[in-house]
């Protein structure tokens, strides 16, 4: 099951300080160009965000406790930039960003 990137929106207002849902970006595996409100959003361990086209793995957030854990590493072009607060982390596609919430 999922929802769109909507869902998230209030996520990404605290880790981008915008509405991000209204800016588009584009999948590093197949190059589909889609907003971020049109993207597709699983919730497990945390928010793992899907390329509509292929399917690949654009974004994963993590919140833990107040932390929120950011990899945007698929997505590419967009322009969205983690708000350079303490409790963001930005960490990069395969790594390990919690003891307990591997994606
Ligand atoms: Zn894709």
């Amino acid at each position: 099951m999922h929802v769109d990137g909507n869902a998230i929106g209030g996520m990404l207002n605290h880790v981008f300080g915008r509405d991000a849902t209204d800016v588009s970006g584009r999948c590093r595996e197949c190059g589909a160009e889609n907003y971020v409100g049109a993207l597709l959003v699983y919730r497990a361990a945390g928010v793992v965000v899907r390329c509509p086209s292929c399917h690949a793995t654009l974004m994963k957030l993590v919140e833990a406790r107040d932390e929120v854990w950011v990899d945007l590493g698929g997505f590419l072009g967009s322009g969205l930039e983690p708000l350079g607060e303490a409790r963001i982390h930005v960490v990069h596609t395969g790594e390990l960003v919690d003891g307990d919430a591997e994606l």
